[in-house]
Protein backbone atom coordinates (compact mmCIF):
# COMPACT_ATOMS: atom_id res chain seq x y z
CA UNK A 1 0.00 0.00 0.00
CA UNK A 2 1.36 3.64 -0.82
CA UNK A 3 1.19 6.65 1.49
CA UNK A 4 1.81 8.92 -1.62
CA UNK A 5 0.57 12.31 -0.09
CA UNK A 6 1.62 14.50 -3.19
CA UNK A 7 -2.16 15.33 -4.01
CA UNK A 8 -3.24 18.91 -3.57
CA UNK A 9 -5.18 19.25 -0.33
CA UNK A 10 -7.60 21.72 -2.07
CA UNK A 11 -9.23 18.31 -3.42
CA UNK A 12 -9.91 17.18 -0.44
CA UNK A 13 -10.77 20.45 1.01
CA UNK A 14 -13.96 20.23 -2.14
CA UNK A 15 -14.40 16.23 -0.93
CA UNK A 16 -15.48 17.59 2.59
CA UNK A 17 -17.21 20.75 1.08
CA UNK A 18 -19.34 17.98 -1.34
CA UNK A 19 -20.28 15.66 1.64
CA UNK A 20 -21.44 18.77 3.81
CA UNK A 21 -23.89 20.34 1.08
CA UNK A 22 -26.73 20.80 3.33
CA UNK A 23 -30.36 20.28 1.09
CA UNK A 24 -33.19 20.27 4.10
CA UNK A 25 -36.43 21.69 4.20
CA UNK A 26 -37.33 21.35 7.74
CA UNK A 27 -36.65 24.55 9.75
CA UNK A 28 -35.01 22.83 12.86
CA UNK A 29 -32.55 20.96 10.61
CA UNK A 30 -31.38 23.57 8.27
CA UNK A 31 -28.21 25.42 9.15
CA UNK A 32 -26.84 22.56 11.46
CA UNK A 33 -24.90 20.72 8.89
CA UNK A 34 -22.01 23.67 8.67
CA UNK A 35 -22.32 24.30 12.44
CA UNK A 36 -21.16 20.45 12.89
CA UNK A 37 -18.51 20.50 10.01
CA UNK A 38 -16.87 23.81 11.40
CA UNK A 39 -16.38 22.74 14.77
CA UNK A 40 -14.85 19.48 13.83
CA UNK A 41 -12.75 21.03 11.31
CA UNK A 42 -11.54 23.46 14.02
CA UNK A 43 -10.82 21.20 16.96
CA UNK A 44 -9.04 18.57 14.51
CA UNK A 45 -6.41 20.59 13.31
CA UNK A 46 -8.11 23.08 10.51
CA UNK A 47 -7.30 20.75 7.83
CA UNK A 48 -9.91 18.59 5.34
CA UNK A 49 -11.31 15.73 7.71
CA UNK A 50 -11.40 12.80 4.84
CA UNK A 51 -8.42 13.79 3.88
CA UNK A 52 -6.96 13.71 7.35
CA UNK A 53 -8.63 10.24 8.13
CA UNK A 54 -7.83 8.74 4.75
CA UNK A 55 -4.27 9.43 5.59
CA UNK A 56 -4.15 8.72 8.99
CA UNK A 57 -5.55 5.39 7.73
CA UNK A 58 -3.12 4.64 4.79
CA UNK A 59 -0.10 5.49 6.87
CA UNK A 60 -0.54 2.57 9.09
CA UNK A 61 0.54 0.21 5.57
CA UNK A 62 -1.82 -2.54 7.24
CA UNK A 63 -3.80 -4.71 5.27
CA UNK A 64 -5.45 -6.46 7.89
CA UNK A 65 -9.46 -6.15 7.87
CA UNK A 66 -11.76 -2.90 8.89
CA UNK A 67 -15.28 -3.11 10.57
CA UNK A 68 -17.35 -0.75 9.38
CA UNK A 69 -21.01 -0.47 11.26
CA UNK A 70 -24.00 0.96 10.83
CA UNK A 71 -27.67 0.71 11.48
CA UNK A 72 -29.85 3.40 12.62
CA UNK A 73 -33.92 2.93 13.79
CA UNK A 74 -36.64 3.25 15.84
CA UNK A 75 -39.79 0.92 16.50
CA UNK A 76 -42.29 3.69 15.03
CA UNK A 77 -40.70 5.13 12.89
CA UNK A 78 -38.20 3.27 11.35
CA UNK A 79 -38.80 -0.82 12.63
CA UNK A 80 -36.09 -2.03 9.78
CA UNK A 81 -33.59 0.56 9.16
CA UNK A 82 -33.67 3.59 7.28
CA UNK A 83 -31.48 4.73 3.60
CA UNK A 84 -28.50 6.55 4.96
CA UNK A 85 -25.78 4.08 6.39
CA UNK A 86 -25.95 0.95 4.25
CA UNK A 87 -25.02 2.39 0.89
CA UNK A 88 -22.27 4.23 2.44
CA UNK A 89 -21.11 1.30 4.42
CA UNK A 90 -21.51 -0.67 0.67
CA UNK A 91 -19.69 2.01 -0.73
CA UNK A 92 -16.66 1.97 1.31
CA UNK A 93 -16.30 -1.75 1.87
CA UNK A 94 -15.57 -1.69 -2.14
CA UNK A 95 -12.93 0.88 -2.28
CA UNK A 96 -11.10 -1.12 1.17
CA UNK A 97 -11.52 -4.41 -1.08
CA UNK A 98 -9.91 -2.22 -4.32
CA UNK A 99 -6.86 -1.70 -1.63
CA UNK A 100 -6.67 -5.22 -0.28
CA UNK A 101 -8.72 -4.89 2.90
CA UNK A 102 -11.62 -6.80 3.51
CA UNK A 103 -14.47 -5.27 5.84
CA UNK A 104 -16.54 -7.22 8.71
CA UNK A 105 -20.27 -5.28 8.60
CA UNK A 106 -21.84 -4.86 11.67
CA UNK A 107 -25.46 -4.02 12.15
CA UNK A 108 -28.17 -4.90 14.83
CA UNK A 109 -30.16 -7.96 13.25
CA UNK A 110 -33.10 -6.13 12.34
CA UNK A 111 -31.06 -3.89 10.39
CA UNK A 112 -28.81 -6.36 8.90
CA UNK A 113 -31.37 -7.87 5.34
CA UNK A 114 -31.17 -4.11 4.15
CA UNK A 115 -27.77 -3.88 5.27
CA UNK A 116 -26.51 -6.51 3.39
CA UNK A 117 -28.82 -6.41 0.49
CA UNK A 118 -26.75 -2.69 0.12
CA UNK A 119 -23.85 -3.97 0.38
CA UNK A 120 -24.48 -6.88 -2.23
CA UNK A 121 -26.16 -4.43 -4.55
CA UNK A 122 -22.79 -2.51 -4.30
CA UNK A 123 -21.00 -5.55 -5.60
CA UNK A 124 -19.81 -6.79 -2.69
CA UNK A 125 -19.51 -10.55 -2.11
CA UNK A 126 -20.94 -11.36 1.59
CA UNK A 127 -19.22 -14.53 2.95
CA UNK A 128 -18.65 -17.29 5.60
CA UNK A 129 -16.35 -16.08 8.02
CA UNK A 130 -14.21 -19.22 6.62
CA UNK A 131 -13.92 -17.65 2.93
CA UNK A 132 -13.72 -14.04 3.97
CA UNK A 133 -10.55 -15.04 6.19
CA UNK A 134 -8.95 -16.39 2.86
CA UNK A 135 -9.79 -13.42 0.31
CA UNK A 136 -8.76 -9.65 0.29
CA UNK A 137 -11.98 -8.66 -0.86
CA UNK A 138 -14.91 -9.41 0.46
CA UNK A 139 -17.48 -9.01 3.03
CA UNK A 140 -18.14 -11.06 6.00
CA UNK A 141 -21.40 -9.96 8.21
CA UNK A 142 -22.33 -9.85 11.69
CA UNK A 143 -25.39 -9.19 13.88
CA UNK A 144 -24.61 -6.92 16.75
CA UNK A 145 -26.82 -7.80 19.53
CA UNK A 146 -28.90 -4.97 21.20
CA UNK A 147 -28.98 -3.70 25.03
CA UNK A 148 -26.40 -3.36 27.53
CA UNK A 149 -25.03 -6.45 28.85
CA UNK A 150 -24.55 -8.42 25.55
CA UNK A 151 -22.25 -5.79 23.86
CA UNK A 152 -18.92 -6.42 25.68
CA UNK A 153 -18.79 -10.48 25.14
CA UNK A 154 -19.66 -9.64 21.74
CA UNK A 155 -16.35 -6.81 21.22
CA UNK A 156 -14.23 -9.08 23.24
CA UNK A 157 -14.77 -12.06 20.58
CA UNK A 158 -14.51 -10.21 17.94
CA UNK A 159 -11.44 -7.42 18.89
CA UNK A 160 -9.40 -11.17 19.82
CA UNK A 161 -9.28 -12.49 16.63
CA UNK A 162 -6.23 -13.57 15.94
CA UNK A 163 -5.74 -11.47 12.60
CA UNK A 164 -6.15 -8.12 13.85
CA UNK A 165 -7.97 -5.17 12.97
CA UNK A 166 -6.74 -1.69 11.09
CA UNK A 167 -9.76 0.56 12.00
CA UNK A 168 -13.45 0.82 12.94
CA UNK A 169 -15.51 2.90 11.11
CA UNK A 170 -19.08 4.28 12.15
CA UNK A 171 -20.99 5.23 9.64
CA UNK A 172 -24.22 6.54 11.25
CA UNK A 173 -24.33 4.79 13.74
CA UNK A 174 -26.06 6.10 16.95
CA UNK A 175 -24.34 6.40 20.84
CA UNK A 176 -25.53 7.51 23.82
CA UNK A 177 -24.86 10.88 25.82
CA UNK A 178 -22.17 10.82 28.14
CA UNK A 179 -25.23 10.01 30.92
CA UNK A 180 -25.81 6.93 29.19
CA UNK A 181 -29.28 7.80 26.82
CA UNK A 182 -29.79 6.88 23.42
CA UNK A 183 -31.62 9.78 21.45
CA UNK A 184 -32.70 9.88 17.88
CA UNK A 185 -31.48 13.77 16.13
CA UNK A 186 -34.51 15.42 17.58
CA UNK A 187 -33.60 14.38 21.07
CA UNK A 188 -36.16 12.29 21.69
CA UNK A 189 -34.73 9.39 23.66
CA UNK A 190 -34.64 6.38 22.66
CA UNK A 191 -35.38 2.22 24.69
CA UNK A 192 -31.32 1.55 25.41
CA UNK A 193 -32.61 -2.79 25.25
CA UNK A 194 -33.39 -2.05 21.96
CA UNK A 195 -30.26 -0.72 20.47
CA UNK A 196 -26.75 -2.09 19.83
CA UNK A 197 -24.30 -0.41 22.15
CA UNK A 198 -21.85 0.11 19.78
CA UNK A 199 -20.07 2.67 21.57
CA UNK A 200 -18.32 0.39 23.35
CA UNK A 201 -16.95 -1.07 20.45
CA UNK A 202 -15.14 2.28 19.83
CA UNK A 203 -13.38 2.67 23.47
CA UNK A 204 -12.63 -1.53 23.29
CA UNK A 205 -10.80 -0.28 19.77
CA UNK A 206 -9.07 3.06 21.09
CA UNK A 207 -7.97 0.81 23.84
CA UNK A 208 -5.91 -1.88 21.88
CA UNK A 209 -5.03 1.23 19.71
CA UNK A 210 -7.15 0.48 16.64
CA UNK A 211 -8.43 3.32 14.58
CA UNK A 212 -11.60 4.61 15.18
CA UNK A 213 -13.99 7.07 12.85
CA UNK A 214 -17.10 8.42 12.99
CA UNK A 215 -19.33 9.54 10.44
CA UNK A 216 -22.48 11.20 10.98
CA UNK A 217 -25.17 14.19 10.30
CA UNK A 218 -27.24 14.92 13.35
CA UNK A 219 -24.97 14.86 16.42
CA UNK A 220 -26.35 11.84 18.04
CA UNK A 221 -23.92 9.40 16.30
CA UNK A 222 -20.98 7.64 17.22
CA UNK A 223 -17.98 10.35 17.29
CA UNK A 224 -19.56 13.55 18.32
CA UNK A 225 -18.32 13.16 21.79
CA UNK A 226 -15.24 14.46 20.04
CA UNK A 227 -16.82 17.84 19.58
CA UNK A 228 -20.37 17.90 21.92
CA UNK A 229 -19.22 20.40 24.74
CA UNK A 230 -18.03 22.66 22.36
CA UNK A 231 -21.20 22.40 19.87
CA UNK A 232 -23.79 21.97 23.00
CA UNK A 233 -22.24 25.22 24.17
CA UNK A 234 -22.40 27.38 21.15
CA UNK A 235 -25.81 25.95 20.11
CA UNK A 236 -27.83 24.41 23.18
CA UNK A 237 -31.14 25.11 22.08
CA UNK A 238 -30.30 22.87 18.65
CA UNK A 239 -29.24 19.91 20.83
CA UNK A 240 -31.61 19.86 23.76
CA UNK A 241 -32.92 16.63 24.71
CA UNK A 242 -36.21 15.40 25.98
CA UNK A 243 -34.60 13.72 28.53
CA UNK A 244 -32.28 16.65 30.25
CA UNK A 245 -28.82 15.09 29.23
CA UNK A 246 -25.63 17.34 30.46
CA UNK A 247 -24.74 18.20 25.98
CA UNK A 248 -28.52 16.97 25.13
CA UNK A 249 -29.17 14.42 21.95
CA UNK A 250 -25.15 14.67 21.72
CA UNK A 251 -23.57 11.33 21.30
CA UNK A 252 -20.67 11.52 24.25
CA UNK A 253 -18.30 8.11 22.30
CA UNK A 254 -14.47 9.94 21.60
CA UNK A 255 -13.36 8.49 18.48
CA UNK A 256 -9.98 9.13 16.79
CA UNK A 257 -11.36 11.42 14.43
CA UNK A 258 -14.63 12.46 13.43
CA UNK A 259 -16.05 13.22 10.06
CA UNK A 260 -19.40 15.26 10.39
CA UNK A 261 -21.87 15.47 7.26
CA UNK A 262 -25.32 16.70 5.80
CA UNK A 263 -25.58 12.54 4.77
CA UNK A 264 -23.43 10.04 6.97
CA UNK A 265 -23.41 7.86 3.29
CA UNK A 266 -21.74 11.41 1.66
CA UNK A 267 -19.35 11.12 4.15
CA UNK A 268 -18.09 7.41 3.44
CA UNK A 269 -18.32 8.44 -0.46
CA UNK A 270 -15.79 11.46 0.25
CA UNK A 271 -13.48 8.79 2.13
CA UNK A 272 -13.96 6.42 -0.53
CA UNK A 273 -12.82 8.95 -3.15
CA UNK A 274 -10.04 10.42 -0.49
CA UNK A 275 -8.76 6.95 -0.73
CA UNK A 276 -8.92 7.00 -4.26
CA UNK A 277 -7.34 9.87 -4.50
CA UNK A 278 -4.35 9.07 -2.27
CA UNK A 279 -3.69 5.93 -3.72
CA UNK A 280 -3.57 8.00 -7.03
CA UNK A 281 -6.35 5.10 -8.31
CA UNK A 282 -9.25 7.12 -9.45
CA UNK A 283 -11.30 3.50 -10.72
CA UNK A 284 -11.92 2.70 -6.49
CA UNK A 285 -14.67 4.35 -6.95
CA UNK A 286 -17.95 2.17 -7.81
CA UNK A 287 -19.68 3.66 -10.71
CA UNK A 288 -23.51 5.39 -10.01
CA UNK A 289 -25.38 2.58 -11.13
CA UNK A 290 -24.02 0.56 -7.97
CA UNK A 291 -24.59 3.51 -5.68
CA UNK A 292 -28.41 4.07 -7.19
CA UNK A 293 -28.76 -0.25 -6.40
CA UNK A 294 -26.92 0.20 -2.37
CA UNK A 295 -29.27 2.80 -2.22
CA UNK A 296 -32.45 1.15 -3.50
CA UNK A 297 -31.92 -2.41 -1.89
CA UNK A 298 -32.66 -1.68 1.81
CA UNK A 299 -35.93 -0.97 0.61
CA UNK A 300 -36.90 -4.04 -0.47
CA UNK A 301 -36.46 -4.97 3.67
CA UNK A 302 -37.99 -3.38 5.23
CA UNK A 303 -35.97 0.35 5.24
CA UNK A 304 -37.34 3.85 4.92
CA UNK A 305 -35.52 7.21 4.41
CA UNK A 306 -35.25 8.37 7.94
CA UNK A 307 -36.27 11.96 7.17
CA UNK A 308 -39.29 11.77 5.27
CA UNK A 309 -40.42 8.14 6.70
CA UNK A 310 -41.40 6.96 3.14
CA UNK A 311 -40.12 4.09 1.28
CA UNK A 312 -38.56 5.79 -1.25
CA UNK A 313 -35.06 5.47 -2.52
CA UNK A 314 -34.15 8.88 -1.35
CA UNK A 315 -31.73 9.82 1.59
CA UNK A 316 -32.64 11.96 4.63
CA UNK A 317 -35.09 13.72 1.97
CA UNK A 318 -32.57 14.18 -0.43
CA UNK A 319 -33.54 13.07 -3.61
CA UNK A 320 -32.33 10.19 -5.69
CA UNK A 321 -31.63 12.53 -8.68
CA UNK A 322 -29.48 15.05 -6.24
CA UNK A 323 -27.71 11.60 -4.58
CA UNK A 324 -26.40 11.02 -7.99
CA UNK A 325 -25.51 14.56 -8.71
CA UNK A 326 -23.62 14.98 -5.48
CA UNK A 327 -21.86 11.30 -6.22
CA UNK A 328 -20.64 12.60 -9.77
CA UNK A 329 -19.39 15.84 -8.15
CA UNK A 330 -17.19 13.55 -6.19
CA UNK A 331 -16.00 11.73 -8.95
CA UNK A 332 -15.10 15.32 -10.79
CA UNK A 333 -12.86 15.73 -8.09
CA UNK A 334 -11.31 12.60 -8.69
CA UNK A 335 -11.15 13.15 -12.10
CA UNK A 336 -9.77 16.69 -11.58
CA UNK A 337 -6.64 15.43 -9.54
CA UNK A 338 -5.92 12.23 -11.35
CA UNK A 339 -5.72 14.70 -14.63
CA UNK A 340 -4.64 17.66 -13.43
ZN1 LIG B 1 -31.13 13.07 26.91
Amino acid sequence: MTTETSVSPIYFDYLDQIANLELKNKPAQQGGTAIRYRIAREQQGDTALCGLISQSFLKQESKKPVILVTGTGNPVWLPEGETDGPSGVAILARAFASIGIPSCILAEERFLPGVLASVRAGGMPILSEESWLKRTNGAWCQPFPTGAKAALPFIESLLSRPHGWSGVFFIEKPGPSVEGCFHNSSGVPKDPEWVGHAHMLADAARQQGVLTVGVGDGGNEIGFGVIREALYHAHPQRFKCQCGCETGLLDGTIVDYLFPCSVSNWGAYALAAALALHQGRSHILPQWPEIEASIRAPLDHGAFDGYTGMAMPSVDGVSLKANRSVYHLFEEVVQLASFG
